[in-house]
This record gives structure tokens, sequence and C-alpha cells, in this order.
């Protein structure tokens, strides 16, 4: 097993667009770690670039003890899984999964038997003869899966491996494979661009801008301690509240350019009035099964006008046009 150290790393595609911007990262020995970011910020190219897919343009790339920056990737150890699988069509299930020891020249009875034991772990056993196009969605994905995982790599990499799944089969296969990391214990890179994934699945996480690194921590740090703007409005299932500080209650001197940040988890609701709380007209009420999401429009009368979003338990509700109060939690605002 190996941790993975990116120091430095840049990547200029031909055609001038720098996918990755000089960037550091440590990925440790045997952890689950998330690479989290928007479409496009380079999420794909750091990982093609760690499997040496990619050619790094200048920085360096290390597994383990190693320097790998300038190895094919045949050398470099590592099991990668693509969005969307790559799996031979005219191949059965065996083959596709023996694809990359054959490249190494394992004899087919070996990598067989190989293959059929990683088939069994991951519940394929009654699925080698077939072919991809006669498997679903979620078996297509566990023989990209089996497939990286047959050589026993130190590092597996898995770009968006759910995103091609529907929404219960994606929720069985974050199960499965958390379970599956856990037993196996090998660094795994997870890449996605949805927040909830990350936050679900990691034990740390990084997310990602424009070819940066903006912040790495646990789900725990990332989600209550956003190292800034992007990084807070980026994650959170609700996105979080962020306005100008002068429209905090008791901010009202704050100097002007600050921004005052509090999750719509982390206010409490009335319709009394509450000290220290932001006071409102309801504007919208939106059911999200056993809690709403209030927004509430600051001022009302006076018309500050600025809007706050608030989780409301079933237990409360709120009327649109009601007057509302929404205090932050003790130590939740930012
Ligand atoms: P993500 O996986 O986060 O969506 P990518 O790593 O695929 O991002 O892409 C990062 C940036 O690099 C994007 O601007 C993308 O258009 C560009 N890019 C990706 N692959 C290539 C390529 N082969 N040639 C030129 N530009 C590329
Ligand atoms: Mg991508």
């Amino acid at each position: 097993m190996a941790g993975i150290t990116l120091h430095a790393l840049t990547k200029v595609y031909p055609g001038g667009v720098r996918a990755l911007d000089a960037l550091d990262l440590e990925i440790r020995d045997g952890e689950f770690f998330a690479l989290l970011g928007p479409s496009g910020c380079g999420k794909t190219t750091l990982l093609r670039a760690v499997a040496g897919l990619e050619t790094a343009t200048s920085g360096e790339v290390r597994i383990g003890d190693a320097d790998v920056t300038r190895l094919p990737p045949g050398r470099r150890d590592v099991g990668m899984v693509f969005q969307d699988y790559a799996l031979f069509p005219h191949m059965d299930v065996a083959d596709n999964i023996a694809y990359p020891q054959r490249v190494r020249r394992v004899p087919r009875a070996e990598r067989r038997t190989a293959a059929a034991g990683v088939a069994a772990e991951l519940g394929l056993d009654g699925l080698l003869g077939r072919r991809p196009g006669e498997l679903s969605g979620g078996q297509q994905q566990r023989v990209a899966l089996a497939r990286a995982m047959a050589a026993r790599p130190r590092v597996f990499l898995l770009d968006e491996p759910l995103s091609n799944l529907d929404a219960r089969l994606r929720l069985e296969a974050r199960t499965f494979l958390k379970r599956l990391q856990n037993e196996l214990g090998v660094t795994t890179v997870f890449v996605t661009h949805d927040q909830a994934e990350a936050l679900a699945m990691a034990d740390r996480m990084a997310v990602m801008e424009g070819g940066r690194i903006r912040q790495v921590g646990t789900p725990g740090e990332v989600f209550r301690r956003p190292a800034n703007l992007f990084v807070a409005s980026f994650i959170g299932s609700t996105p979080m509240n962020l306005l100008p500080a002068r429209a905090a209650p008791g901010l009202a001197s704050a100097g002007d350019g600050l921004v005052y940040g509090v999750r719509p988890e982390y206010l409490d609701y009335s319709d009394e009035p509450l000290d220290g709380a932001f006071a409102g007209r309801v504007a919208v009420v939106e059911n999200l099964g056993s809690t709403s999401l209030v927004t509430l429009e600051l001022g009302g009368d006076d018309g500050a006008g600025e809007l706050v979003h608030v989780v409301v338990g079933e237990e409360r509700e709120p009327r649109p046009g009601a007057r509302g109060w929404a205090r932050p939690r003790p130590g939740r605002a930012l």
C-alpha cells in the first residue's frame, strides 16, 4: 500500500488550457480520499496524471516512496475505473477483468483464475461469460471495478464511478464501494462533482477549482469550516447563506465587504421574535420531505431585502407572508 504525493503538479494541454496549476496534495496511505469540484476544474486530468495517462508539464507525482512522474502507466501499480467504465464490448466479463494482466503477459489460465476470484468478491460469479451489453449499469460498474482490482494495485483511482447509475443504485453502490475499500484498505481517490457523495464517503476530501486545491480536510471540517467563499457555496445540499455582514443581527457596524455565512441547517426558526435573530417575512416554503426549506426576506417593511434560507422541522408550518425569525445556533456562523 502507498500514499500519493503531488508536488507543484502542472498540466498545460496543447492549445494552452492550464488544467492543473502548481497543485500540491498529499493523500495518505489507506485512506478513502474524495476529490470534489465542478465540471472542468481538472479532476480527471489529476487522476490521469497520477495513473500516467497524461504526462505532467511540470511538477512531481510520488506513489509511496517512489517518484513515478516519468514512469509509464503499466509501472505505476495503480488501478483506474473510468467514468464511462471503458469496457470492451466484444469481450466477455472474464476477459474484460483479465485484460490488464493480458497486457502484462500473464498466462491465460492464470489470469482467468484471478478474474474469477475477483468476480466472486464483487458478486459477479454468474456473469463471467456475458458481454458488457448484457449487463445492467450497476453490473458494468462492478466489472470495471473488478478489472481495476484484479492486479491488486497499491492505489485505486475512481473517476465519477457512480454518475451513470440511477439514484437508488447509486446509494447501494456507495455503500458497496465504501465497504470494499474498508476491507481492502487500498488508498483510494474517488472523484465526484457531487458534494453529498464526497461528504458521505470520504475519510478526507479536497475541493478543487480551476486546477487548484481550495481546501483539504475531513468532511466535517470542510462542511463546518469552509476556508473560502467558493468552498462555502459549493458544499451543502442547501446552499449556505452568505450575506453582507451589515445584514446580520448584532453586526450592524461590521466593515464593508465582510461576508457573514451560516448554513440553513444551523438556524433555529420561530414565528415569534427572538433575540439575536434575523427577522423577516416568509417568502417561499419548499417541502423537503421530513423538513422544509423556508426563504425569509429580511427587514420586510424597511426592505433590506436580503434572502435567508432556513431548514425548518416538520413540527412547524410557516406560511408565506407571515413574519418569521431565524436565529443562528451558537458558534455556527462564520
Ligand atoms: P473535470 O474532470 O474536473 O471535469 P478535466 O480534467 O476533464 O476536468 O478538464 C480540465 C480542463 O482541461 C477543462 O478546461 C478541459 O476542457 C481541459 N481538457 C481536458 N482534457 C483536455 C485535452 N485532452 N485537451 C485539451 N484540453 C483538455
Ligand atoms: Mg472529469
